[in-house]
């Protein structure tokens, strides 16, 4: 199992670590063309209109095609990158989970911010789990299909459709590894079928 990150810029090595202590294979992309050498993506906070520069129309659809097929996990910048609908201001997005998404949803006084939250997966009342705020948005829509795996409040701060998974804060940050295993679960889903 290979799982891709994303390195065009933002916060990339933070998940490189996490995943390699986590037991995965990993290699940095930084060319379209190693999306065809992995089994899984995780794409990074940063900022996600410079992602967008970066990457050009065909990074884009190759991108796409990538998210559409095969498991990505989006942090903050990469979460509004798999969004359906993006906001503040409005933008393209990958359209791998149905949700609307609103960039800098916290405004500058909270511009970061570490809070608690819950971890739904695996537990019926979730338990508790530290979240890293940076610039977060807010997902402020989700459509029927889309299964929410944490909150912050009552905000969904992470959430997966299908082979896609996304948080709004940054879980390579804290400690706590079960969002990433929880990922490395889902690319084993999706290897073994
Ligand atoms: N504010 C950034 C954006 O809109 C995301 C911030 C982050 O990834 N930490 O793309």
């Amino acid at each position: 199992m290979i799982i891709g990150v994303l390195a065009l810029q933002g916060d990339f090595d933070a998940h490189r670590r996490r995943l390699k202590q986590l037991g995965a294979e990993v290699v940095l992309v930084k060319k379209p063309e190693q999306l065809d050498q992995i089994d899984g993506l995780v794409i990074p906070g940063g900022e996600s209109g410079t992602f967008l520069k970066l990457l050009g129309e065909a990074g884009f659809e190759k991108l796409k095609q990538f998210v559409h097929s095969k498991p990505t996990f989006g942090t903050c910048a990469g979460a509004i990158l798999l969004a359906s609908e993006v906001e503040n201001p409005k933008q393209s997005g990958l359209g791998a989970l149905d949700i609307r998404i609103r960039r800098n949803a916290y405004g500058r006084q909270v511009d970061s911010s570490i809070r608690e939250g819950r971890f739904i997966e695996g537990t019926p009342n979730g338990s508790p789990i530290e979240m890293v705020f940076i610039r977060a948005p807010k997902i402020e829509r989700i459509g029927p299909e889309v299964e929410v795996i944490a909150t912050e409040g009552n905000d969904p701060v992470a959430v997966r459709q299908g082979r896609a998974m996304a948080a709004t804060f940054h879980p390579e940050l804290s400690e706590d590894p079960r969002v990433h295993q929880a990922f490395l679960d889902l690319v084993g889903k999706g290897t073994k079928r």
